[in-house]
């Protein structure tokens, strides 16, 4: 047994824990969860945990349908808001019966870039800037949701919900091993963000999951509601979920070199370069509801141009200017990806894009260093800067044409992936909007 199983034991013998509860992702990064008696959990490292994959997105065909699930005992964690219970969770790698692991683990295509990321010297780091809306009441179809408060960016709100809200969250995750490193109102009414301090990207993706759960959790205690919805209000901002990003070649931060006056390295420019290259094929993955284009075509700062820029935040790729002498802080931030994004998925594109720039020596591009939404589309066009996709349809067909995303994501979740989100995209052309109907219907 490995030490780390015995504390797991351990743990859970001290803390009185009586559910253990084992998580992994869906393909499109909902969480899944399957509680176990502690008494099963030394078992379950032993053999895993049976379940029948063909009942989970993405997972098998119904005729290969049963899967394993393989607690890592390096996750485990007691829940907080469930104190009365004893209730902990570990996440799981999701493996065949045959004890190979299995093609639609969203977190096995993660560990599997990530290897590659290794065999090339680098290890991955990522730190997120999460948005989200915080609103008075769960929904109820055909309502207008309502903003907690009327606050704006950086504004104390007097209210307090939004305040006490991310203090309790905060605490909670900080309890469970997550360090935060800053929160704040955003700019939308009820919006939020905060801000994880930075890990691995395994270990970030991990934590992403959990932010959710805690979030919801905090809500739910509190009898209001929070969502990750890309763009909630046509009107406010959507919620965007920044990811700053770096390559560290041991203890020496590949992205830096303070010699240049971007103080990017060559690594860090040809990442970004293969970012810029990569950006219309992995949309599909980073962005991938119909909603989020809402949010990409909606102004409120997301961006829509593929483009990089040092201090400019209409830039796809934005190159932070803050401590710029300082090495191990040099990382570049990538705008587009959203908060109901899968991160696994989600980061092992945005590294293999970053890697295929590195491994094929990739130039970057001139900074954009105009607001790109002045420029007219010709002024843009003469710049050589081409838009992301402007919805999931046109996102889904660049992806259909990227072998960097089939080779990444592996054929399963590659094909699974497309034929979700073509069935997602047809049922949503499918319907009469209302606002067709107010606008078409008097007057045609
Ligand atoms: N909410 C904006 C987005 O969707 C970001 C605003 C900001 O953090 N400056 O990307
Ligand atoms: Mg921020
Ligand atoms: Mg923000
Ligand atoms: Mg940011």
């Amino acid at each position: 047994m490995s030490r780390q199983t015995e504390f797991v034991l351990r743990s859970m013998e001290e803390r009185n824990i009586r559910f253990v509860r084992l998580w992994f992702a869906d393909v499109l990064g909902s969480l899944k969860s399957v509680a176990i008696p502690p008494t099963e959990v030394e078992g379950a490292f032993a053999e895993g945990v049976g379940f029948d994959g063909s009942a989970v997105e993405g997972y098998t065909r119904v005729f290969e349908s049963d899967m394993v699930a393989h607690p890592d005992p390096s996750s485990f964690q007691v829940l907080p808001w469930r104190q009365g219970t004893g209730t902990a969770r570990m996440f799981c790698d999701i493996k065949n019966p045959d004890g190979t692991p299995s093609f639609a683990d969203p977190r096995h295509v993660l560990k599997r870039t990530l290897d590659k990321a290794s065999e090339m010297g680098f290890t991955f780091y990522c730190h997120p800037e999460i948005e989200f809306y915080l609103l008075r009441e769960a929904h109820r179809p055909g309502t207008v949701p309502e903003p907690l408060d009327h606050g704006g960016y950086f504004d104390h709100t007097t209210l307090g919900a939004g305040t006490d809200f991310r203090r309790d969250s905060i605490s909670m995750l900080e309890q469970m091993g997550i360090s935060v490193e800053f929160s704040h109102h955003e700019a939308g009414p009820g919006q939020h963000e905060i801000d994880l301090r930075y890990a691995d990207a395994l270990t970030m993706a991990d934590n992403i999951m959990t932010f959710r759960v805690v979030i919801r959790e905090v809500a739910a205690l509190r009898g209001i509601n929070a969502t990750f919805m890309p763009k909630p209000f046509g009107e406010h901002p959507g919620s965007g979920m920044h990811t700053h990003v770096s390559l560290f070649e041991g203890d020496t931060n590949a992205f830096y070199d303070a010699a240049d006056e971007t103080h990017l390295s060559k690594i860090g420019k040809q990442f970004v370069a293969g970012l810029l290259h990569h950006a219309p094929g992995i949309t599909a993955v980073t962005n991938q509801w119909v909603n989020s284009y809402r949010r990409l075509s909606g102004g409120g700062e997301a961006p829509n141009y593929i483009c990089w820029g040092r201090n400019n935040r209409s830039a796809l790729v934005r190159v932070p200017l803050y401590k710029p002498d300082k090495a191990a802080s040099a990382r570049i931030e990538l705008r587009s990806i959203d908060s109901a994004a899968n991160p696994y998925l989600s980061y092992a594109l945005i590294l293999a894009a970053g890697l295929d720039g590195i491994e094929h020596e990739m130039e970057l591009p001139e900074e954009a260093s105009d607001d790109v939404w002045g420029l007219s589309a010709r002024e843009r066009a003469a710049m050589g800067i081409k838009p992301l996709p402007t919805s999931l349809d046109a996102a889904i067909r660049c992806m259909e044409e990227s072998e960097l995303v089939a080779e990444t994501l592996g054929e399963h979740v590659y094909d699974y992936f497309l034929r979700n989100k073509r069935a997602e995209y047809d049922e949503f052309r499918s319907n009469v909007t209302q606002f067709e109907l107010d606008r078409y219907l008097p007057n045609l």
